[in-house]
C-alpha cells in the first residue's frame, strides 16, 4: 500500500515531454487540449484522471506561455443519438466544475455535422470513400479477422456520381436504418483491422438531443473525433490506451482532409494508461447496470466511484486531484489500490475537518457520584496540536452519558485499555471514571454501566503515579442530538471482479458496503451543522452531513473514510 505516496510538485511524464519537445522545435506555439466525454452516463474517477490531465496541462502551459491561446475545451462527443441525453451533459459539466476546472471553450461534435458531411463528399470525390450497401452482418463477415485478410465489398467500385447521389439521399432520409453506410476506402488486407474500410457514416432515424430531427445520418467516432479536434485547433489529443489502434485511422482522416479543410492545426493523438482501481467497477456500462438494477441508490450513491457519488460521500475535489497527480501518467495499464485514494482523502481532511465526538452504538453510563441535574460545560478543542488551527466548543458533561458499546468489555483481555469492570478510563476532555457495576437484561446483555468518577482529579489533569492508558469518547445522555449514520465500505468483495461481458461482477457486490446505523448520539454542537459540513468523529473517521437527506432535527451523516486502513486488516482475517 502506498500510504506515503508523494504528490509530485512539478509533474513530469511522457506527454509533458512530448509537448515540451513540440514547443522547443516550434511545431506548436501553444497547447490546446480537450476533454471529450460522451454524454451517455455520469463521470467516474477514471474520467477525473483525464480531466486533471487535459485541464491541468492547459493551466500549466498557460503560465509558461501567457497570451499564446493555450486552452482546454470541453467537447461533448455526441455522435450516438440513441444513448445520449441533455441530463448527462448537465451532470458532466457540474462534475468538471466541482473538480475545480473551467473550460475555455464549450463545443459539441454535433456543431460540426455540416462540415463533416461536406468532408464526406470531399472524400467521395477524391475516391477515398464509398457508399456500401452490405448489411451489418455482411460487413463484419467481409472484414476478415486478424489472421485472414478481408474481402472487397461489391459496392467498393461505385462511381463518384453514384456515391454522391446515394450519400445525399441517405442524408435526405430516403433509406431505412442499416440500408447503406459510408465507408472509407483504405485497405481490406491491412494488419490493423480499423483500417479495413471503416464505417464513416450510418443511418439512424433517431432524434438527437442537440440537432433534433435535422439529421438521420450520424458520423462514427473515428471520423468525428479527428475532425472535431482539427477544427478546434487541438494540438495534443490525449486519450486512453484502448484507442491505440484507432490512431492510424485518426491520422488517415486528418491527412486526407487537411489540405481541403485548411484546419488550424494538425492534431496528434497520444494514448496514456487508463486509471483502474481495485474493489470497484468503472465502465459506464457496469455503472449503469448497478444503477438501473437498483443495486445502489442512484448515480450519486456514495458506494460508487462516480464523481457524483464521491462528492456525496464527502470526498473533497482536492483529494481527488492530489490522488490523480500521485498516480501519474503512464504508458502501461495497471491497477491502483483504493488505499492510495483513501490516503489522500485523510491527508486533506486532516487539515479541514474539525474534531467532534459522536457515539455510533450507544451504551449508557451512569456516574453514581455525579450530582443529578448538574451540567458542566467543558471546553474541547476542535483541532489537534499538529493542525495549526484554533477553535473550541463547549461539551456538556452530565451524570448520564453514552459511550461506544465497543469501548466496554465484560471480560477484557490483557491488552484491553478501555472500560471494564473495576477498570479506569479517561473520558476525552473530561474525568477519569471507573466501572463499578453493570446492569444486564434478561438475556445477559449489558444494558447499562454504573461508574464513579474521581472527584480529586480535575479535567485534563494527569494524576501522579497512576497510569490510565485508555481515553474514550462520549456524549451526554441528556443533552445530545440524534442522527442516522451511513457507514460505507468497498463496493466489491473481490479485488478484481470478473471481467466478462455478462453481469457476473454483480456476484462480487459487497453486501456490507452500506451499513445504516440509527439512533446514533452526537455531541450537542452538531445540532447546528449544515448539509455538506465535514467533521472528524474522534476515533471513528471522517464524516459529512449528507447533502440531500440531512435536515435540522433529522441529521444524516455519511462516513467518508475511516481513520486507519481497517479494511486490509479485516480482509486478512
Ligand atoms: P468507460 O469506458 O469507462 O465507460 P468512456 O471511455 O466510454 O468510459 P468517454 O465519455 O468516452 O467515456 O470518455 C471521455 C474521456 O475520458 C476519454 O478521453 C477517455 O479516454 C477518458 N477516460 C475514460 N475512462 C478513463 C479512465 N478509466 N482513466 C482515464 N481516462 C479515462
Ligand atoms: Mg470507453
Amino acid at each position: 500500500m502506498s500510504s506515503t505516496a508523494p504528490v509530485p510538485v512539478k509533474p513530469s511524464d511522457f506527454i509533458r515531454d512530448i509537448i515540451n519537445d513540440d514547443l522547443e522545435a516550434k511545431r506548436h506555439q501553444k497547447v490546446i487540449t480537450r476533454f471529450p466525454p460522451e454524454p451517455n452516463g455520469f463521470l467516474h474517477i477514471g474520467h477525473a484522471k483525464s480531466i486533471c490531465l487535459n485541464f491541468g496541462l492547459a493551466n500549466e502551459y498557460r503560465e509558461t506561455l501567457p497570451n499564446s491561446g493555450t486552452r482546454c475545451h470541453l467537447r461533448f462527443d455526441d455522435t450516438d443519438p440513441v444513448k445520449e441525453d441533455t441530463l448527462f451533459e448537465e451532470g458532466i459539466q457540474a462534475d468538471v466544475r466541482w473538480l475545480g476546472f473551467e473550460w475555455d471553450g464549450f463545443y459539441h461534435a454535433s456543431d460540426y455535422f455540416e462540415k463533416m458531411y461536406e468532408y464526406g463528399e470531399h472524400l467521395i470525390k477524391s475516391g477515398k470513400a464509398y457508399v456500401c450497401s452490405l448489411t451489418d452482418a455482411e460487413i463484419k463477415e467481409y472484414r476478415g479477422d486478424v489472421k485472414t485478410p478481408g474481402k472487397h465489398s461489391p459496392y467498393r467500385e461505385r462511381s463518384v456520381e453514384e456515391n454522391l447521389d446515394l450519400f445525399s439521399r441517405m442524408r435526405k432520409g430516403e433509406f431505412k436504418d442499416g440500408e447503406h453506410v459510408l465507408r472509407a476506402k483504405i485497405d481490406m488486407a491491412n494488419a490493423n483491422m480499423k483500417m479495413r474500410d471503416p464505417m464513416l457514416y450510418r443511418i439512424r432515424h433517431t432524434k438527437h438531443h442537440m440537432t433534433g430531427d435535422k439529421w438521420c445520418i450520424y458520423p462514427m467516432y473515428d471520423y468525428a473525433h479527428p475532425i472535431s479536434d482539427a477544427i478546434e485547433g487541438i494540438t495534443h489529443s490525449i486519450c486512453t490506451l484502448e484507442f491505440e489502434n484507432n490512431r492510424e485511422l485518426y491520422d488517415w482522416v486528418i491527412d486526407n482532409l487537411i489540405e481541403y479543410a485548411k484546419f488550424p492545426s494538425r492534431p496528434h493523438q497520444y494514448e496514456f494508461a487508463r486509471l483502474n482501481l481495485n474493489y470497484t467497477v468503472m465502465s459506464k456500462r457496469r455503472l449503469l447496470e448497478l444503477v438501473e438494477g437498483k443495486h445502489v441508490r442512484g448515480w450519486d450513491d456514495p458506494r460508487l466511484p462516480t464523481i457524483a457519488g464521491m462528492r456525496r460521500r464527502g470526498i473533497t475535489p482536492e483529494s481527488i486531484r492530489n490522488f490523480c497527480a500521485s498516480v501519474g501518467i503512464a504508458k502501461a495499464n495497471s491497477t491502483v489500490d483504493m488505499n492510495q485514494l483513501d490516503f489522500f482523502i485523510r491527508d486533506d481532511l486532516n487539515q479541514k475537518a474539525p474534531r467532534v465526538m459522536a457515539v455510533m452504538k450507544p451504551l449508557k453510563v451512569v456516574i453514581e457520584n455525579y450530582p443529578e441535574g448538574k451540567t458542566e460545560e467543558l471546553e474541547a478543542s476542535y483541532w489537534p496540536h499538529d493542525v495549526p488551527k484554533e477553535g473550541t466548543r463547549k461539551v456538556p458533561f452530565t451524570r448520564e452519558l453514552y459511550i461506544e458499546q465497543d469501548d466496554f468489555m465484560l471480560e477484557p483481555s490483557k491488552d484491553y485499555f478501555r472500560l471494564a469492570p473495576g477498570k479506569e478510563v479517561r473520558l476525552r476532555y473530561a474525568y477519569l471514571i471507573t466501572c463499578t457495576d453493570v446492569v444486564k437484561d434478561a438475556s445477559g446483555n449489558v444494558t447499562e454501566i454504573r461508574a464513579r468518577y474521581d472527584e480529586e482529579v480535575k479535567v485534563g489533569e494527569n494524576p501522579v503515579g497512576r497510569k490510565v492508558k485508555g481515553t474514550i469518547h462520549w456524549v451526554s445522555a441528556s443533552d445530545n442530538v440524534d442522527a442516522e449514520v451511513r457507514l460505507y465500505e468497498r463496493l466489491l468483495i473481490d479485488e478484481a471482479p470478473p471481467t466478462g461481458k455478462d453481469s457476473e461482477f454483480l456476484d462480487a457486490i459487497n453486501p456490507n458496503a452500506l451499513q445504516v446505523l440509527t439512533g446514533c448520539k452526537l455531541e450537542r454542537s452538531l445540532g447546528e451543522c449544515k448539509p455538506g459540513d465535514r467533521f472528524q468523529f474522534e476515533r471513528q473517521g471522517y464524516f459529512i452531513a449528507d447533502e440531500k437527506d440531512s435536515k435540522p432535527g433529522a441529521l444524516v451523516f455519511n462516513r467518508i473514510v475511516t481513520l486507519k486502513d481497517s479494511w486490509a486488516k479485516a480482509q486478512k482475517k
